[in-house]
């Protein structure tokens, strides 16, 4: 019995540990999977902000493709001669005068640098489709130009390709034009670049294109100049930048310096989705979880009452018998020496014809007791429940009991009002209620005989509570003490007879009567047992009627019998 007590915790705590493991585990799945679709979507958006700004830098050297294969040497020495490009060059330079990202194409030789002396350059003109010299240009040709002859000096010597695109952040973008055979940059190519168009058009179209509502694709990205700190151009308008977290920024390869792409990451519909499915999941594991551990923890609070109310029950079987035999014994012994006819003084005669009275009122009083909770087991416990005053009852039980109260050396204090409403009970029930409450008043009570029984009542109710200033009952206890078979384990109950079934047979008899038993009750101050029923409000039978219901005469009377 004791290693399955020990096993059943074991297995209980194994139990919760696999519940709690299980669950712990699950949600560390669905947090680690919504992780990881949070991550990769925001990798795929990353992904997509990259190749963005590649596409950017490809669209500004687009008309140039194929440079690299020009001769240079050949294009060097046609421009000094006639002041022209051959048609290799030419084409592209044209090119990128349709392109409308760029407002106009320039020219300066190396070896005539007009930006010193604010003397003529030339610039390539659409209608003669030839590059024509002018002495009117913005200044951001010659910035751009000068910027890219500064960098080409550093480049020059370790170099391998006929041309070096150098931007002038969003300004320019210059194309220093180099002849491989001698290594010297022999001219540089400049472009100026439309900044309207390139914003407006170009940039903010690619982003509201790309991304567009936050919403759907889960970013939202600002093209910011961070050098005046201000937005140039947005995916989704509508959203302010600096209400939002920034998740991500990134440059521009090669152009744009003072420009940065700013990134707030928010739900996209995968991971609204992911999101929404780990709370529905969140809340199956959940209502699961309680479930599991709620009837794991039920079953072993039922298999620990089921075991300790078969051992009570164990306990009750072997002493029932024992009680059962001896007053048959006792009753057997008297009834041998009686029949004999050996016994005939008068004396005698009575004295072995009380202990077989005695012994048969006790050996009844067990049979009803074992009968009742056979019967409550059983759903069986019939009733007949009339108006009843209970005041009335009271006293004529007292009446047939006062002696042996008393005798037992208890002080009795009523407090029993005159008028008291009836309520509706099977007044036999009411005499085995009061009985066992009394008996057990009497039984566990041993410095302090007192024994207080008060009744008082409402419109809706009437409280009667019996009331001891005996051994109590312990709070772990008192819990139990309705059930079956259950007897606390002290010294004064186990000096004390009894089967733990008298008061499971007053809780039953008082809820079919319809009414409630409580207990309060301090180990070593005493105990209060409090009953209620609802009063009944109609009129009813009369005085004879009620008085009729009292039992008394058929039944025996009250004969506790202290046995030790
Ligand atoms: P029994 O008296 O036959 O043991 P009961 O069902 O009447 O069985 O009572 C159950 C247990 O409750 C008792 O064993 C006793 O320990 C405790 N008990 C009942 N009434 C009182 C009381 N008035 N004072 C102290 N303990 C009580």
């Amino acid at each position: 019995m004791k290693e399955y007590t020990t096993l059943r915790w074991v297995l209980l705590g194994a139990g919760i540990i696999a519940i709690l493991g299980l669950t712990g585990m699950n949600v560390y799945s669905l947090y680690a999977l919504r992780e990881t679709t949070i991550e990769s979507e925001r990798e795929n958006r990353k992904l997509e902000i990259t190749e963005m700004t590649e596409k950017i830098r490809n669209r500004f050297l687009v008309p140039y493709s194929g440079l690299s294969k020009v001769d240079m040497d050949h294009e060097e020495k046609k421009f000094r001669s006639t002041g022209h490009f051959t048609g290799h060059l030419m084409a592209r330079i044209q090119r990128a005068a349709q392109d409308p990202i760029y407002e106009g194409v320039y020219y300066l030789p190396a070896d005539s640098w007009a930006c010193n002396n604010n003397g003529d350059i030339l610039k390539y003109d659409r209608e003669s489709k030839h590059l024509v010299s002018v002495n009117d240009y913005p200044d951001l040709v010659c910035d751009g130009a000068v910027m890219a002859r500064t960098r080409m000096k550093v480049l020059i010597d370790e170099y391998l390709f006929n041309n070096k695109v150098i931007f002038d952040t969003h300004r320019s973008m210059t194309l220093a034009l180099i002849n491989l055979s001698n290594r010297e940059v022999f001219g540089y190519l400049t472009m100026l670049i439309d900044q309207d168009h390139l914003i407006n058009d170009y940039l903010a179209g690619l982003l509201t294109n790309k991304f567009g509502e936050a919403e759907q694709s889960g970013a939202i990205v600002w093209l910011r100049d961070w050098t005046r700190n201000e937005t140039i151009a947005s995916s989704d308008p509508d959203k302010a930048f600096g209400e939002y977290d920034i998740h991500y920024h990134q440059k521009f390869p090669d152009l744009f310096d003072d420009w940065r792409l700013k990134v707030s990451f928010t739900d996209n519909p995968a991971i609204a989705a992911s999101k929404a499915s780990l709370i529905k999941n969140m809340i199956v594991l959940g209502a699961a979880f309680f479930l599991l551990l709620g009837a794991l923890v039920f079953m072993f609070i039922t298999a620990q009452r089921e075991r300790s109310l078969a051992k009570r029950q164990a306990g009750f079987l072997a002493n029932v018998t024992h009680e059962l035999k001896t007053p048959l014994t006792v009753m057997q012994a008297a009834g041998e020496n009686l029949a004999d006819g050996r016994v005939i003084d008068r004396e005698r005669l009575k004295s072995y014809g009380n202990h077989i009275y005695n012994e048969a009122v006790r050996l009844k009083r067990m049979i009803e007791k074992l009968l009742d909770v056979a019967k409550a087991d059983a759903n069986q416990s019939m009733i007949e429940p009339k108006p009843i005053r209970p005041g009335r009852l009271l006293k004529s039980y007292l009446d047939n009991h006062r002696n042996f109260i008393e005798s037992r050396g208890f002080e009795l204090d009523l407090d029993i009002p005159d008028k008291l409403p009836r309520i509706m009970m099977d007044p036999e029930n009411f005499e085995t209620v009061l009985g066992n409450l009394i008996e057990n008043a009497i039984k566990y009570s041993q410095g302090d005989k007192y024994l207080g029984i008060s009744m008082k009542h409402n419109d809706s109710t009437l409280r009667i509570v019996v009331e001891d200033r005996g051994v109590g009952i312990s709070k772990k206890s008192v819990k139990y003490i309705f059930d079956k078979f259950y007897r606390v384990e002290d010294v004064m109950t186990a000096s004390t007879k009894g089967h733990g079934l008298g008061l499971s047979i007053v809780k039953n008899l008082v809820e079919l009567n319809g009414g409630t038993i409580d207990v309060e009750s301090e180990e070593g101050e005493g105990s209060k047992f409090i009953l209620e029923f609802p009063v009944l409000t109609e009129t009813v039978a009369d005085e004879e009627q009620v008085s009729s219901t009292v039992p008394s005469s058929e039944k025996a009377p009250y004969e506790y019998v202290e046995e030790q």
